[in-house]
C-alpha cells in the first residue's frame, strides 16, 4: 500500500488536475498494473472528486484495469484483416501453449491473453499488443517464441527489437508523403503570410476534413476564431479506430512535424495558444518519440513563445494518451475524454467550435488534415485545390489491406478510381473492397469504376481487400461484433441495437437462423440509423445491409429453410382430432392449400 501511495504521490505531483483524470489513471496504472479500489480512491481524494467519478472512468476504457492484470498482458488484433492472415488460429495456439482460457490470468507466469479491437497494423499483421507494445507479422514460430519469453520471466526491454518492428509501407506517394521537407518552412511561411492570409489560402484549398465527414477546415478555423471568449484550443484528433486505417500511424511516425507544425499554423490562424494530440492508446509506442519531437521543436523556436522570431505567436502542444475506446474518435466524445471523463458523444450543437474543451472554442482537427495544412502554407491553396476534384481538392491517404500483394498507403489526388487503387496494390479476383471501415460501404466488382471522393466514395482512410474466397458474411459479423464492443452505451437503440444484431448473426452462423432473423436485422438497421445518437449507431447497420443485399448467398446456405423453424409439428399434433373427425382431407392439414 505504502508503494501504491508512493506512486500516486508521484503522478499526483505533476498531474493535480481531473481534467487530466485519465492521464493520471494511465501513468499509475504503467507503475501499479492495475487500479485497485484503494488506488481509485486515494486519487479521487487528492483530485476532489467522487470516487464514483473514477469508477466510471476506469469502467468505461478498456485498457484501464479495476483487477491484478498479468505482467504480460497480451491483447491479439481481431480485425477482420487480422483473422485472414490466421490471427485467430494463433491466438488458441497460445492459449493452448500458455495453458490458459481467454481474459484469465495464469498465477504462475502472470500472463493474460486476450482479443482487442483493431490495432492499426493491418499491413503487417496478425498483430498483437504486449503490454502495450505492438509485435507485428506474427507467425507460429513466434507465438511459441513469445511464450517461452513469457515462461522465462524474460522483461520486455531485453526482447529482439525485431518483434517490434513497425513499418511505414509507403507504397505511393504524391503530394505529402512525397514532398522534401524543411523543418520550420511551413510555419515561417504562414507567418509570412500573416494569419487573415493563411486563413485566405485555406478558403482558396477548399481543403476538406481527413477524418470521415469531409467538414471544410477553413469554416471550422474561421468559426473558432470568431468565436466569444479569450482563450482558444487546437486538438488533433489521432484516435485512429476506424479498424483497417493506419495512415496517422505512418505520419505521426514519420512526418510528425508537419502534424505538429499544422497544429501550430491552426493557433496561429484562430488565436489558440494551446494544442492537445490525443494519441490512441494503441499507437503507446509512440509516445516518447513524439514528446522528444515536441522537445527538439521546441528547443528550435518552432514551438513555446514567440515562435520563429514572431512576436505575439505563442503555441505548445501537449499529448494525451486514449486507452482503448474506439468512441473517443467522434470529437466531442474526445474532449470529453481531454477533460478527464468517460469519452461519450454530446449532444450538439453547441459544436466545439464555440462550446469544446473547457467549454472553450476548440478546432477538432485529424491527423492528415493539419499536415495538409503545411502543403498549403508552403504552396498556396491554389495549388492544393489544382489537384483532386472540384468538391475534393488535394491528395487522400489510403490504409490499404487485406488481400492484396502490396498492402500499405498509397497517396493518390481525390478521384482516383477504386480499380486504380486495385491495380496498384497487386489484386485478382476481387470479390469485394470495404471502404472507409465498418462504417463504410461494401463496393463490388460492378462498382470498381467509382471514385474515392467526398462525392462518390468518401473515405476515411481504410480500404480493405477481399478476394472471391472470402466469406462477406464472415466479415459482416466481425463488424457487428465490433460495433457491440464499441458502442458506448450512452443510447438506447445503439446499446441495445448493436447487440441484438450481433446476436442475431452469431445465430445464423451457427446454423440456428431464419428469415425471421434476416427482418429483424434490416428492421434493427434502420432503427439504429434513425435514432442513434451518433455516428457509430447510425452506420452499425450498413455492413449488414450491404452483404445482405450484395452476398445473399452467403447467409441463404446458412439459414433453416430460409423460413422459420418451428419448434413443433402442429400438423402432427392435431393427428388425433382428423381422427375424431373422420378427416383426413387437404383442408383438415395445416400448411395445406384449402
Ligand atoms: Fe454511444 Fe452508440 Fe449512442 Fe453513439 S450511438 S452515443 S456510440 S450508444
Amino acid at each position: 500500500m505504502a508503494a501504491e501511495g508512493d506512486v500516486v504521490a508521484q503522478v499526483l505531483r505533476r498531474r493535480a488536475n481531473p481534467t487530466e483524470l485519465l492521464q493520471i489513471l494511465r501513468e499509475t496504472q504503467e507503475k501499479l498494473g492495475w487500479i485497485s479500489p484503494e488506488t481509485g480512491r486515494a486519487i479521487a481524494s487528492a483530485l476532489g472528486v467522487p470516487a464514483t467519478r473514477v469508477e466510471s472512468v476506469v469502467e468505461f476504457y478498456s485498457f484501464l484495469y479495476d483487477r491484478p492484470q498479468g505482467r504480460y498482458r497480451i491483447l491479439f488484433s481481431d480485425n477482420i484483416t487480422d483473422r485472414m492472415l490466421g490471427s485467430l488460429a494463433l491466438f488458441e495456439h497460445m492459449l493452448k501453449r500458455l495453458k490458459l482460457k481467454r481474459g484469465e490470468v495464469s498465477p504462475d507466469d502472470g500472463v493474460s491473453v486476450d482479443l482487442t479491437s483493431c490495432t492499426g497494423m493491418c499491413d503487417q499483421g496478425p498483430a498483437v499488443l504486449v503490454n502495450s507494445r505492438a509485435v507485428t507479422r506474427l507467425t507460429a514460430r513466434r507465438v511459441d517464441e513469445i511464450c517461452d519469453l513469457v515462461r522465462g520471466g524474460v522483461p520486455i526491454a531485453e526482447w529482439s527489437s525485431d518483434y517490434f518492428r513497425v513499418e511505414d509501407n509507403v507504397r505511393r506517394a504524391d503530394a505529402l508523403l512525397g514532398s522534401r521537407y524543411e523543418p520550420g518552412s511551413a510555419l515561417s511561411a504562414a507567418i509570412a503570410l500573416g494569419r487573415q492570409g493563411m486563413l485566405d489560402e485555406m478558403k482558396r484549398s477548399n481543403l476538406r476534413g481527413r477524418g470521415g465527414a469531409g467538414f471544410t477546415t477553413a469554416v471550422k478555423w474561421e468559426s473558432c476564431r470568431n468565436a466569444p471568449g479569450a482563450d482558444r484550443f487546437i486538438v488533433c484528433n489521432a484516435d485512429e479506430g476506424e479498424p483497417g486505417t493506419f495512415k496517422d500511424r505512418v505520419l505521426l511516425a514519420s512526418y510528425p512535424e508537419r502534424v505538429f507544425e499544422g497544429m501550430a499554423i491552426a493557433g496561429f490562424v484562430v488565436g489558440a495558444a494551446r494544442g492537445l494530440l490525443y494519441l490512441r492508446g494503441e499507437y503507446r509506442y509512440l509516445l516518447e518519440p513524439l514528446m522528444a519531437k515536441l522537445e527538439a521543436m521546441r528547443r528550435g523556436r518552432l514551438l513555446g513563445a514567440s515562435i520563429c522570431g514572431a512576436q505575439g505567436f505563442d503555441f505548445d502542444i501537449d499529448i494525451h494518451l486514449g486507452a482503448g475506446a474506439y468512441i473517443c474518435g467522434e470529437e466531442s466524445a474526445l474532449i470529453e475524454s481531454l477533460e478527464g471523463k468517460p469519452g461519450k458523444p454530446r449532444i450538439r450543437p453547441p459544436f466545439p467550435v464555440t462550446v469544446g474543451y473547457l467549454g472553450k472554442p476548440t478546432v477538432v482537427n485529424n491527423v492528415e488534415t493539419l499536415a495538409q495544412a503545411t502543403e498549403i502554407a508552403l504552396y498556396g491553396g491554389r495549388t492544393f485545390a489544382g489537384r483532386g476534384t472540384r468538391r475534393s481538392s488535394g491528395t487522400k491517404i489510403l490504409s490499404v489491406s487485406g488481400d492484396c500483394a502490396r498492402p500499405g498507403l498509397y497517396e493518390y489526388p481525390f478521384g482516383v478510381r477504386v480499380e486504380q487503387v486495385l491495380k496498384d496494390c497487386g489484386t485478382s479476383d476481387v470479390a469485394a473492397v470495404q471502404v472507409s471501415g465498418p462504417s463504410g460501404v461494401c463496393l463490388t466488382p460492378d462498382e470498381f469504376r467509382r471514385h474515392v471522393a467526398f462525392e462518390d466514395v468518401p473515405t476515411a482512410g481504410a480500404f480493405m481487400v477481399f478476394g472471391k474466397d472470402r466469406d462477406l458474411f464472415e466479415v459482416a459479423r466481425n463488424f457487428a461484433h465490433f460495433f457491440a464492443h464499441e458502442s458506448c452505451g450512452f443510447c438506447t437503440p445503439c446499446r441495445v441495437g448493436t447487440t441484438l444484431m450481433r446476436d442475431a448473426l452469431d445465430k445464423i452462423a451457427d446454423g440456428r437462423g431464419s428469415r425471421y432473423e434476416i427482418n429483424d436485422l434490416m428492421r434493427l438497421a434502420e432503427l439504429l440509423r434513425r435514432t442513434s445518437h451518433c455516428g457509430l449507431g447510425q452506420t452499425a447497420g450498413n455492413p449488414v445491409r450491404d452483404t445482405w443485399a450484395k452476398f445473399r448467398p452467403a447467409y441463404e446456405r446458412r439459414l433453416i429453410r430460409g423460413e422459420f423453424d418451428p419448434a413443433v409439428d402442429l400438423d402432427a399434433a392435431l393427428a388425433r382430432a382428423r381422427e375424431i373427425a373422420g378427416r383426413d382431407d387437404a383442408a383438415a392439414h395445416i400448411g395445406a392449400e384449402a
